[in-house]
Order: structure tokens, then C-alpha cells, then sequence
């Protein structure tokens, strides 16, 4: 047999360091073989071995109508036949930047990427550039993506690996990153360029912000001239017809963009007011380029998806998701184990543990529950019983719009009984 995901893993691993192309694709937190997807048609995934499996990884968020969504399968059908890629302005990347600009309150431009981690590691170069300041503060288990000075603290695969940050980062290259605890505002003084948050913590596990923490750092940069940059690769454009922004009602100075924007492909956005985005290359100083950037092929993708979601149906599906998230927490129970699944609009987490706890607040609560070693033997009884859920702990659940009740219903079915094989363990 040479089409199983055995096969298939240890031809990757011979070439591909450690079998993937991104660690949070990998088994080695939870063990075993990682499952080679084939395809992926809505909430389902097949692997090469035919395997169906429901799928809650949904592309770490990058997916919010399902795989292979007839309409956005035609988008890049139609523009794959018209050249996929040019080094000039194509009217894709227009379309892209008028419907992002028209649902977020505030962002006036926005300059297109190719990755979550090219649209953080930009906006941070923007602000340290507009500000002319240095320093810039994240929270710590919050994920901006891989560039070097914001992998201190990572949440999502480097906390997976139990890693602090990374080998191969200078300590100049973070030198000028402070890290916080995450709900606390921080007080800042005038060398801070920027304070950069998750509007919502969904790296570590979901961690909601607590009433005024989002209006804090509003105001604390505003006391000292920082600027507030909200990344919202994961929140933009899911967690709200208008994101974060139009969720909490805080707007920032500068957005980051990543996943569902670019409708299954890869595409990254940062923006923010024209009096600030005023100092980037080619009318200002701070230089930021991309050959692939505003790609026809993923505008087409992730203009077609944002044109296909209504108001309705982000609160339709943060209804179904509130439902889903009380009644897995009862199925867990019910086997003798506790699940907390904070739920934030469509967002929702999943912890376990063996007695009752309150929702963490900050990255140090998270790590006791994500590593008490219950998601282990959940996450295989579930994949067993045809439910992925992401091969780590601090991962959230995605939900797609093509989730539908009665494929949540059978998570919850199956989740009963994995909780029962948790709880045994
Ligand atoms: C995924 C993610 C990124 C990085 O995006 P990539 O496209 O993987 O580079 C940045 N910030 C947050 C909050 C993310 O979840």
C-alpha cells in the first residue's frame, strides 16, 4: 500500500523537515500519524486513505464557507484562466481593499500581503516608522505570526512544543518587544511605537478580553502617542459582519488581515487611516513589497467569500456555535469530565479538564489546562470517531458556515463518548 497517510508521512518526512510545511500541522503534541487530506468539500475533509473526517481545523480560520465552496471554486476557476499574476495593479486587488474598507469603521486603506505574518511584521514596521519610536508590546500567548520579533510568547504551535520563543531569534531581534500578561493594561511610556493584541486570544486556546481591556489600551496609547494595532487574521472578517471593531466597538490605528480574507488562498492585509498609512513606500519612507501581493487568484477567492457573507449569517452562525459550545460542555459532563468552551461570536475554545474551573483570563492560566494532558486522548477518541479537531490544545475550534446542525449534533455525540475515553485515561 503506498496511498496511506503512513506512506505519505514518511515520504514528507524525508524531505519535508518533521513531514510539514507548518508545525502546527503536526501529531507530535498529541502523537501519532498525522492524516493526509486528499480533499475537503464543506465541513468535511477526506483523507488519501477515505477516511471522512468533520473538520473544525477549517484551515486554522483561513476557511469560513467550508472547503471547496462552489462559488469560490468558480472565482478562481475564471480568473486562473486569465493569468494568475502580473507585477501591475489588477482590479481583484481594488475590489478586495473597497469591501474591507466599506465594512470596518475606521480603515481607510489597506495594503495587501501574501501571509498574517508579512501583514503583522509590516504594520509593526509602519508604526515603528510613523511613530518613530522603537519598543512595541504584545501579550504574552498571543501569535502575530513568525517574523523574529514577535515570536516571544507565541501561544498556538510554540507553545505546543513548549517553546519559549525561538532558536535563531537574536536577542537584538526582541530587544525591543516587551511581552505583558494579557487583560492587564499595561502602563506605557512615550518609547512605545505600538501595542499590538488578538482582540480576541484565539492562540492560546480562546481567551476573551475582559469588559474594558480593548478600551484601555485604547486609551493608554492615546495618553502616550502609541499606536493601537489590533490583529485580527483570526477575528477580522469572522468574528463580525465588521470584525472586532464593530464587535467591541474599540477601533485601533492599524489593522492586520490574514485567513479569511483570501477565501481558501493565501493572502494578508494591514491597514489603518490614510493619515497613517500615508508614510508607506511609495508615497512615505517606510518601504514594505511584495511580488505576489494582491494576487488576482486570492483576491478573486477572497472577494468572492466576503461578497457571499451576510450580517445574518455571522449572527446565524454565532447562534449555532453559543448552542454547540452549551451542549458539548453537557456531553463532557455527562462522562465525568469538565469542558469550558468559551464562545466569542463565532469563536469558540475548548478546554478540558477533571474538576470545575473558571475561564482563563491570560496565557499562564490557559497553559495549566492545555497541558494537563487530557486533550491528547480526546483529540485521537474524536479523530477516531470522524471528528478533526486541531492536533494541539491551544487551538481553537473553527466552525464553517457549512457546519450544519446535524453535523454538530454528531460532535457533540461523539465528544460524550471521547470525554468518556479522557476521563478513563
Ligand atoms: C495565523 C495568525 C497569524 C499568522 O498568519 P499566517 O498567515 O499564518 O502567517 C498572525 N496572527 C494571528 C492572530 C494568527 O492567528
Amino acid at each position: 500500500m503506498t496511498n496511506t497517510n503512513q506512506a505519505w508521512f514518511d515520504r514528507a518526512q524525508a524531505v519535508i523537515p518533521g513531514g510539514v510545511d507548518s508545525p502546527v500541522r503536526s501529531f507530535r503534541s498529541v502523537g501519532g500519524t498525522p492524516y493526509t487530506v486528499a480533499r475537503g468539500h464543506g465541513a468535511y475533509v477526506e483523507d488519501v486513505e477515505g477516511s471522512r473526517y468533520l473538520d473544525f481545523v477549517q484551515s486554522y480560520g483561513a476557511s469560513l464557507l467550508g472547503h471547496a465552496h462552489p462559488d469560490v471554486v468558480d472565482a478562481i476557476r475564471h480568473t486562473a484562466g486569465e493569468g494568475t499574476t502580473f507585477g501591475a495593479p489588477t482590479p481583484g486587488e481594488v475590489l478586495l481593499a473597497e469591501i474591507m474598507c466599506a465594512r470596518v469603521a475606521g480603515l481607510e486603506q489597506v495594503r495587501l500581503v501574501s501571509s498574517g505574518t508579512e501583514a503583522v511584521m509590516s504594520a509593526v514596521r509602519l508604526a515603528r516608522g510613523a511613530t518613530g519610536r522603537d519598543k512595541i508590546l504584545k501579550f504574552d500567548g498571543c501569535y502575530h505570526g513568525h517574523s523574529d520579533a514577535l515570536l516571544v510568547a507565541g501561544g498556538s504551535g510554540v507553545a505546543q512544543m513548549g517553546l519559549p520563543g525561538s532558536a535563531g531569534v537574536t536577542a537584538g531581534a526582541v530587544g525591543d518587544t516587551i511581552v505583558a500578561p494579557y487583560n492587564v493594561v499595561p502602563t506605557l511610556d512615550e518609547s512605545v511605537a505600538a501595542v499590538l493584541v488578538e482582540p480576541v486570544a484565539a492562540n492560546m486556546n480562546l481567551v476573551a478580553p475582559r469588559a474594558g481591556f480593548l478600551q484601555g489600551l485604547r486609551d493608554e496609547c492615546d495618553r502616550v502617542g502609541a499606536l493601537l494595532i489590533f490583529d485580527e487574521v483570526i477575528t477580522g472578517f469572522r468574528l463580525a459582519y465588521g470584525g472586532a471593531q464593530e464587535y467591541f466597538g474599540v477601533t485601533p490605528d492599524l489593522w492586520c488581515f490574514g485567513k479569511v480574507i483570501g477565501g481558501g488562498l493565501p493572502v494578508g492585509a494591514f491597514g489603518g487611516s490614510r493619515k497613517v498609512l500615508a508614510s508607506l513606500a511609495p508615497n512615505g519612507p517606510v518601504y514594505q513589497a511584495g511580488t505576489l501581493s494582491g494576487n488576482p487568484l486570492a483576491t478573486a477567492a477572497g472577494v468572492r467569500v466576503l461578497n457571499f457573507v451576510t450580517r445574518e449569517d455571522y449572527s446565524a452562525l454565532s447562534s449555532r456555535v453559543a448552542q454547540f459550545a452549551a451542549a458539548l460542555s453537557d456531553a463532557v459532563a455527562s462522562a465525568g469530565l469538565f469542558a469550558l468552551t468559551p464562545v466569542e461570536g463565532p469563536l469558540m475554545g475548548l478546554y478540558l479538564s477533571r474538576e470545575p474551573v473558571e475561564a482563563p483570563t491570560n496565557f499562564n492560566e490557559a497553559k495549566v489546562l492545555c497541558d494537563n494532558g487530557l486533550y491528547r486522548p480526546f483529540f485521537h477518541a474524536m479523530l477516531q470517531r470522524g471528528v478533526a479537531l486541531a492536533p494541539g490544545a491551544y487551538e481553537i475550534l473553527f466552525v464553517s458556515m457549512a457546519h450544519s446542525d446535524d453535523d454538530l449534533s454528531q460532535a457533540v455525540e461523539c465528544a460524550r463518548e471521547a470525554a468518556g475515553v479522557a476521563a478513563a485515561s
